[in-house]
């Protein structure tokens, strides 16, 4: 039989130490009284509460699978509550091969998706096709969807992907609340033909 340990002597957990506290925006601080911008204050929100819209379709999805788990723990990041319906999610992360009959399919899910919206795209396949230079296959998802943060590898680690989750934290923490009007953008979306 396995010897079985009980922890009799459980070290007092301080409940600060287990918190962790996000940083303040930048702000003037006084006594008694703090400002700082609308558009700060709403980029650390959106920030630190990304839903990710997993469209994993081979081996870099799996990839995600530990980045979702315990020992990784993407939920440190605001980031646990991956859903699969795009009218609720901010950030699409392709992960896998995308052959060219499914590009339309993954360009239906980011149309789906409301403003303002990410992506990544996860690994060499949906970065440019990867290995797979044949007749069959998307070379790089950028051809039919705009892309924010490419993450290389095949298959890229955990870790890896969390740091694409974090320079994607970047961006919309410091994003002005102006881009997804300006004609910039505008000009970005209909070189893909979007509206
Ligand atoms: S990049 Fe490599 S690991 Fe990822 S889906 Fe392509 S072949 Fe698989």
């Amino acid at each position: 039989m396995r010897p079985v340990r009980f922890n009799i002597h459980p070290k007092e957990a301080k409940l600060t130490d287990s918190i962790m506290v996000t940083e303040a925006p930048e702000s003037y601080n006084g006594e008694g009284f703090m400002t700082t911008r609308f558009d700060r204050v709403i980029g650390l929100a959106r920030k630190n509460s990304i839903w990710p819209l997993p469209f994993a379709t081979s081996c870099c999805g799996i990839e995600f699978m530990a980045t979702m788990g315990s020992h990784y723990d993407l939920a440190r990041f605001g980031s646990e509550r991956v859903g699969f319906s795009p009218r609720q999610c901010d950030l699409l992360m392709v992960m896998g091969t995308i052959s060219k009959k499914m590009a339309p399919v993954l360009r239906q899910v980011y149309l789906q998706m409301a403003e303002p919206r990410w992506v990544i795209a996860v690994g060499a396949c949906a970065s440019s096709g990867g290995i797979f230079d044949t007749y069959s296959v998307l070379q790089g998802i950028d051809q039919v969807i705009p892309v924010d943060v490419y993450v290389p590898g095949c298959p890229p680690r955990p870790e890896a992907i969390i740091d694409g989750v974090m320079r994607i934290q970047d961006l919309v923490h410091n994003e002005g609340l102006r881009r997804r009007g300006s004609e910039k953008y505008q000009e970005l979306m209909n070189s893909y033909g979007i509206e």
